[in-house]
This record gives structure tokens, C-alpha cells and sequence, in this order.
């Protein structure tokens, strides 16, 4: 059996019942074939087992107590995946279907998105099944508390810095972090999207969302277009959607959808952005009042069906596998000609396959989303050296990086002779800078 086989068939032997984690690993490792057949010394350095295997899964009880004196009990997570090149780096993901197959997928494809950004940072993700929807602010602070009193023991500055995700927005790294540093007396850049009044960067809220549409804005210049005119569809409403949307439309797009968990909006004028963050950032509702807010928009409950609005650009900014084989089928019929996944790994194994095969131009989400973790390396930075940049400074940073992680993956695809292909574009360029300081470091 060739050794990518080999290493996927005891993988998924070893680690049963997580279809996340062997989803990830497929299409990462296949895409690495290349690099793999150039390197016989890997295979004998077993370095892909190596690869695949977290350094340290750290596992804990959270229990709090509600508003009504109730005691609950969550999981907590945090996976150390790989400190090749950096210490950990990679989010907090709070939302109840979270468990150890996603919080694994999620730190694997870290590794070589945090290569991709050429920043010194290692991969990591971790998170709880906790469920933020419905909790008062103090309900909130309580589980922050309770978890940050394990994980402290466990991250640092140059140990593990972890970031938000799903669930983890600017309110609850406060309160994390306030924590962390009442137990340590510290106040080090230990977690990143921090508030700008204590160590945090500008352009971090922004960075994922901007970053995606750079580089597909990139993408689309490299092929003598761009975002002008375009009708876009943007799943999700959360952080990296509603970004996505900003910078967008900024760049003279029409964003006609946008959903939540619940069902999706239809506004064929373009979508009202201000109405949006009302909703989702300050009144914490549901996205179906846009519909009672803003005339000639439709509501449409579930979310499948946003796929089936014709659009040029999808950008999927919710969470995995939304894009399935058929609704990926239905957005090429309807002449979609670029997919950039703001969400990590939005599309399933088949989706990819449909949209290669047509000739979509697909930028796969540990390329296409790594602006938020570059610009969160870029808080480290600002972090260790006391400093505080600019706006305009970050964000030519960011659109710098975006731009590079753009044309280092089709330098990649180029060079392994799989030309226009940047899902292995994006992994082997990601994987060479791991894999040489794996191999430097000996067998460890
Ligand atoms: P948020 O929590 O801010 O927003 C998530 C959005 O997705 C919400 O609109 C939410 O709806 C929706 N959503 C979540 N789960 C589901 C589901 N199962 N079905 C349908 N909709 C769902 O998260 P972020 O915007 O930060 O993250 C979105 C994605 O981007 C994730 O995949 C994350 O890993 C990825 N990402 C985020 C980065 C960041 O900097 N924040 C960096 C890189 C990647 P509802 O409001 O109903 O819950």
C-alpha cells in the first residue's frame, strides 16, 4: 500500500468515530501526494504519522452554575496539534456540537494554514460543547471563568495562544482573559482578539472576513477580474460573514444572502449590512427580523437553500460541510465561478470534486480564511514589542499576506504539477515549511 493509504487506513483505525478528523486528514494528506513521492525520506522518518498525531489532547470538566443556582457540567477541549515552527496557535470554538473529532479536524487543518500565513506560529484548536445562544452575560462570564481555570496551566505567550471561533467573540475572550490573568498576574498577549483597551490589534474583528475577500479579490485580478459588479452569496452572519460582506461590497460587489442557523435572507437590492449587524452583533436576534425590517427582502427558513440563489462568488463563512454535493451542483448550474471558504472546511469531499470538475476557481479555507489567525500573529507581535499599529498599517499587512498565501499556493500547485488545483496547492506549501523544521528537529 502506498504510505499516504497506509497512514489514512490506521488513522482511521486508531481514531474511530471521528468522521471530521478523517474528512480533514483525506483531502490534506491526497493533497500532499506529491510532495510525498519527491521525499522517500519522510516515509522513513514517519513523519506523516508523526503529522497527524497531536502532540497533547488536553481534556477537562467545566462545571458553573447558572442564573437559577443550576450546576451544569461541560467539556473542555484544547488539542496542542504541532509546534514545528511556533508555539500553538489556533481558536476556541463554543457550540454544542463541538467533541474531539472536530476540535482534531479543526487543529490539523491549523498547522498549515498557520504555515501558509509565513508567520512563526504553530497549529492548535480547542473549545467546549457549551452553548452560548440563550445565556445571559453573566451566565457567559461564569463558564469562562470556570474554563480558563483549567487552560490557564496549559497555555503562554510562547506556550499556546488561543483565539475565538464559533461562539468565542470579543465578549468572551474578555472574560477569559480576565480570568487568566487574575490566576497568573500576568498581562501578556496569552489569547488573541483581545478588547483594544488591553492588548489588542485593530483589524483583528475584521481580519478573517477582509482577508477572504483579498484574496479571492486576487484571484479574480490574476484572471484579469474582479469584485465590481459581482453578485456574491455569503453564508452565516457571524464574524467572518459579516466582514466578508463589508469589504465586498466595498469593492463594488451586490451581496444577495446571508443565513443563520435557523434560515437565510434573500435582499435581491443587496444586502442592508447595518440592519445585519443590528441584528446579530447588538440585539443578538435572529437574522429572519431582517425580513420585517427591510422591504422586498424574503426569509426563508432552513438553510440548504441559499446554495440555489445564482450567484458569481459564493463565500460559505458558517461552519462544516454546508456545501454538499448537491448544493454545490445546484450553485455551478446556476453559473457560480468562484467558491472562497471563509468557514473551515464548508464544503464536503464531494462538493470539491464538482466544483474542480467544472473548473470553479475553489480557495479552500486554510488559504482563504487564514487572515484572521495572520492578523492574530500580528497581535503577538504588537503584543511582545509594547507596540500598537495603525489601522491602515494592519490592514496592508493583512491584504500583504493574503496576497502572498494567493500566489505561494499557485506557485505550489504550479511547481507539483497540479496546475489550478489549490486545495493541493494550499496544503503542499503549508506542509514544506512544517515538514522541514520536523525533520530538523530529529524524532520527536
Ligand atoms: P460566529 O459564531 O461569529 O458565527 C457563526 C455563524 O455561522 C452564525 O451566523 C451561526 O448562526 C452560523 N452557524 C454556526 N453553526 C451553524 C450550523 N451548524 N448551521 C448553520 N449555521 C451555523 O463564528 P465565526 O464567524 O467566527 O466563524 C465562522 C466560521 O469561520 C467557522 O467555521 C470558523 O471556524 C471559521 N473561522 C473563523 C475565524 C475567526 O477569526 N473568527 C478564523 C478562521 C476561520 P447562529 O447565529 O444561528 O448560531
Amino acid at each position: 500500500m502506498q504510505y499516504v493509504e497506509r497512514v489514512l487506513a490506521e488513522l482511521k483505525e486508531k481514531n474511530p468515530n471521528e468522521p471530521e478528523f478523517h474528512q480533514a486528514a483525506t483531502e490534506i494528506l491526497n493533497g500532499l501526494k506529491p510532495v510525498i513521492e519527491k521525499h522517500p525520506e519522510y516515509e522513513k522518518a514517519a513523519l506523516l504519522e508523526r503529522f497527524v498525531e497531536p502532540e497533547r489532547v488536553i481534556l477537562f470538566r467545566v462545571p458553573w452554575v447558572d442564573d437559577k443556582g443550576n450546576v451544569h457540567v461541560n467539556k473542555g477541549y484544547r488539542v496542542q496539534f504541532n509546534s514545528a515552527i511556533g508555539p500553538y496557535k489556533g481558536g476556541l470554538r463554543f457550540h454544542p456540537s463541538v467533541n474531539l473529532s472536530i476540535i482534531k479536524f479543526l487543529g490539523l487543518e491549523q498547522i498549515l494554514k498557520n504555515s501558509l500565513t509565513g508567520l512563526p506560529i504553530g497549529g492548535g484548536k480547542g473549545g467546549s460543547n457549551f452553548d452560548p445562544k440563550g445565556k445571559s452575560d453573566n451566565e457567559i462570564m461564569k463558564f469562562c471563568q470556570s474554563f480558563m481555570t483549567e487552560l490557564y496551566r496549559h497555555i503562554g505567550q510562547d506556550t499556546d495562544v488561543p483565539a475565538g471561533d464559533i461562539g468565542v467573540g470579543g465578549r468572551e475572550i474578555g472574560f477569559l482573559f480576565g480570568q487568566y490573568k487574575r490566576i497568573r498576574d500576568e498581562h501578556v498577549g496569552v489569547l488573541t482578539g483581545r478588547g483594544l483597551t488591553y492588548g489588542g490589534s485593530l483589524v483583528r474583528t475584521e481580519a478573517t472576513g477582509y482577508g477572504l475577500v483579498y484574496i479571492t479579490a486576487e484571484a479574480l485580478k490574476a484572471r484579469g477580474d474582479s469584485f465590481e459588479g459581482k453578485t456574491v452569496v455569503i453564508s452565516g452572519s457571524g464574524n467572518v460573514a459579516i466582514y466578508a460582506c463589508q469589504k465586498a461590497q466595498q469593492l463594488g460587489a451586490k451581496v444577495v444572502a446571508m443565513y443563520d442557523s435557523n434560515g437565510y435572507i434573500y435582499d435581491p437590492k443587496g444586502i442592508r449590512l447595518d440592519v445585519v449587524k443590528q441584528i446579530k452583533e447588538v440585539e443578538r436576534a435572529r437574522i429572519k427580523e431582517y425580513a420585517n425590517r427591510v422591504k422586498g427582502a424574503e426569509y426563508h427558513e432552513g438553510c440548504k437553500g441559499i446554495w440555489t440563489i445564482p450567484c458569481d462568488i459564493a463565500l460559505p463563512c458558517a461552519t462544516q460541510n454546508e456545501i454538499d454535493e448537491v448544493s454545490a451542483k445546484a450553485l455551478v448550474k446556476n453559473g457560480v465561478k468562484y467558491v472562497g471558504e471563509g468557514a473551515n472546511m464548508p464544503s464536503t469531499l464531494e462538493a470539491i470534486e464538482v466544483f474542480q470538475k467544472a473548473g470553479v476557481v475553489f480557495l479552500p479555507a486554510k488559504a482563504a480564511n487564514a487572515g484572521g489567525v495572520a492578523t492574530s500573529a500580528l497581535e503577538m507581535a504588537q503584543s511582545s514589542g509594547r507596540l500598537f499599529w495603525t489601522f491602515e498599517e494592519v490592514d496592508a499587512k493583512l491584504k500583504n499576506i493574503m496576497v502572498n498565501i494567493y500566489h505561494n499556493m499557485d506557485a505550489a500547485a504550479k511547481e507539483y504539477g497540479v496546475e489550478g488545483d489549490y486545495v493541493a496547492g494550499a496544503n503542499i506549501a503549508g506542509f514544506i515549511k512544517v515538514a522541514n523544521a520536523m525533520m530538523a528537529h530529529g524524532i520527536v
